[in-house]
């Protein structure tokens, strides 16, 4: 059951009674009210999420981190995908693709591999299960908030999901070259990846930060957080007043410790130095191959283009849909769309801003997904192995891939949508 509050036609929401919190794309101030169970509550303003109620969220989260971490464990003791060409059967675990990308000399994307569908999914499954099994006992254990930080932190850059589709693309590819087998791991990944999305979606943050009985209050009256010289804290979103230091003078959150930042530094300089980097860095990525197949001595560099070309000649049309999408239209798109939002923000436009929000909030969400086609070569640079007979090689243009992939996500992270609210103009 969803529950969405409003707060009827002004716009602005009652901030009477409760805790206080700040959305934190648009910056206004809402007060925390008790929420049913299973209801979650959006901005009156932008319709960003503010915080949910799940019913024995600790207990819940606790018990099925627990499960993927063990499915984890499973995932990496047995064989991924096996592949069976004129008698010779080639078996793989979980991290021979990384491991093959590393051997042939492209560490870095043997790198990224590794960091985004390995350690970094591990990391955040072990750090949730270190700051959750002591309270479960009833104390918040050591260094509880800095490793929660981490995993929030890391959150965005762990992608099994967009991992397995690169593998099912893979299977599909690789049906006309060999007998494909797949392995116990794979079945166990993939209850890995629902596993984690409901580890995720059922974490109550008022589980780990419970609501504090003071209400912190700002020197003036308004209805965002810097009107009202307060700041909400990105890891556990208590609202500080501005004016809190920690020892070394930084501002910085009472409850978990972390820098405060009113609005994210040098937003636009930052986001727009980074838009330029990965709009260059196309050209290479679409120009060098991504990949080579080998059959019989004879070289067959594809690039990104050519690959979904020959997806189409093979009648995989799915496919080569998945592969444009993902490789060109979402990168080329997300560039566009940060764009426009950073030249509205600078012209101060007050054009739709809830609906510039949510354009960067999809924006935000689907860049992830280009990194498939980098899976998909690891996959196969991994798996095909078969000498003289068929063996893929990475090609360059994948490197350059990854670099663009990685800056355009680090440039959705580096714009700060409170930037679009900041100069419309509100009713009063
Ligand atoms: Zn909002
Ligand atoms: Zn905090």
């Amino acid at each position: 059951m969803n529950s969405k509050r409003s707060t009827k036609d002004s716009g602005q929401p009652d901030l009477s009674e409760g805790e206080l919190i700040a959305c934190h794309e648009c910056d206004l101030v809402h007060s925390i009210k008790p929420i049913p169970g299973g209801g979650k509550a959006l901005c009156t303003r932008c319709g960003a999420f503010l915080y949910k109620n799940i019913p024995n969220s600790l207990d819940r989260a606790l018990a099925l981190n627990l499960a993927a971490f063990m499915f984890f464990i499973m995932a990496n003791l047995f064989p991924f995908i096996s592949l069976k060409a004129s008698g010779r059967i080639e078996e793989n675990l979980f991290l021979s693709g990384a491991l093959a990308l590393y051997r042939l000399g492209m560490a870095e994307l043997g790198l990224l591999v590794f960091l985004t569908s390995f350690l970094f999914p591990f990391l955040i499954i072990t750090g949730m299960l270190y700051v959750l099994l002591p309270l479960k006992f009833g104390h918040r254990t050591w260094k509880m908030a800095p490793v929660y930080r981490m995993v929030r932190v890391l959150m965005p850059w762990s992608l099994v999901a967009v991992f397995m589709l690169g593998v099912l693309i893979s299977i599909v590819k690789l049906l006309d070259l060999a007998a494909v087998i797949p392995g116990m791991s794979l079945y166990i990944f993939v209850g890995l990846m629902v596993l984690s999305a409901a580890a995720r979606a059922n974490m109550d943050l008022s589980v780990i930060w419970p609501p504090m009985k003071r209400v912190p209050m700002g020197k003036r009256s308004g209805a965002t957080a810097v009107e009202r010289d307060l700041i909400g804290c990105h890891t556990c979103a208590l609202l500080v007043p501005e004016t809190n230091r920690d020892d070394n003078g930084h501002k910085a959150c009472p409850r978990c410790g972390s820098h405060l930042h009113s609005r994210k530094a040098n937003s636009l300089t930052r986001t727009w130095a980074l838009i330029f980097t990965s709009a260059l860095l196309i050209i290479p990525a679409n120009v060098y191959p991504v990949m080579t197949v080998i059959r019989f001595g004879q070289g067959d560099p594809n690039t990104i283009l050519g690959g979904v070309v020959h997806l189409i000649e093979g009648g995989m049309w799915m496919l080569a849909m998945i592969i444009l999408f993902a490789s060109i239209v979402v990168p080329v798109l997300k560039l566009t769309v940060l764009s426009f939002l950073l030249i509205t923000v600078q012209k101060k436009s007050q054009w739709r801003p809830r609906d510039r929000t949510l354009l960067y909030r999809v924006t935000e969400g689907v860049g992830a997904w280009s990194m498939v086609d980098i899976y998909v070569v690891a996959v196969l640079v991994g798996l095909v192995n078969f000498g003289a007979m068929a063996t893929i090689r990475p090609g360059i243009g994948a490197t350059f891939f990854g670099a663009v992939v990685v800056v355009t996500m680090f440039a959705a992270h580096s714009f700060d949508p409170r930037l679009i609210w900041d100069n419309t103009e509100r009713p009063k």
